[in-house]
């Protein structure tokens, strides 16, 4: 039973180091651990638009650092060692959304998780692979053919496109 823990954590550490290692080739950064206080977090009350880029959303907060300002989106659920590539790109959009609308590009967002908070630094490397994926994104949009993205039953499960999606995991089009 030890052997197997031991093995367990062995792969959970191969695993870790491999994602942050394919991070840090493509140029993303990983998320700095901070301390924040929630006082200064002010609420967004409407969404941010960037109307050349399509691009529109909502942080949860938006805290005046100096004469920047940070965004910061809350996430529920479990508390990850570093913050998944979609948090990134997500709080990424966010300071690409701020920069537009504000006219001062943010050094960097705040993810805060129930246990722990982030700060993603908004790098021309970051805003590079974001531009490239809204790109796609939009590219995409065009195409009746797009493939899967992704092996996750439980997605498809709880995805509101399963019914007409003839790619889902949870079961044919037409038998859900
Ligand atoms: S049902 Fe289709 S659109 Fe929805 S998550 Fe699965 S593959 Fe993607």
């Amino acid at each position: 039973m030890l052997y197997l823990a031991l093995l367990l954590i062995i792969i959970a550490v191969v695993l870790l180091w491999q994602s942050g290692r394919q991070r840090r080739e493509a140029g993303l950064p990983g998320g700095r651990l901070i301390y924040t206080d929630t006082r200064a977090w002010g609420l967004v009350e409407k969404p941010l638009f960037v109307a050349e880029l399509g691009l529109t959303g909502k942080p949860d907060y938006l805290v005046q650092s100096g004469d920047r300002i940070i965004p910061v989106e809350v996430k529920s659920g479990r508390t990850p060692e570093a913050p998944y590539d979609s948090h990134i790109f997500q709080i990424a959009s966010y300071c690409l959304l701020v920069e537009k609308h504000y006219g001062r590009r943010p050094a960097y967002g705040i993810i805060h998780y129930p246990k722990r908070d982030f700060a993603v630094d908004y790098t021309p490397q970051l805003e590079a692979a974001l531009l490239d994926q809204l790109a796609e994104m939009r590219r995409d949009e065009m195409r009746s053919d797009v493939p899967r993205s992704h092996n996750s039953v439980a997605r498809c499960r709880g995805c509101g496109f399963r019914k007409v999606c003839d790619q889902s995991l949870a079961g044919e089009a037409g038998d859900v």
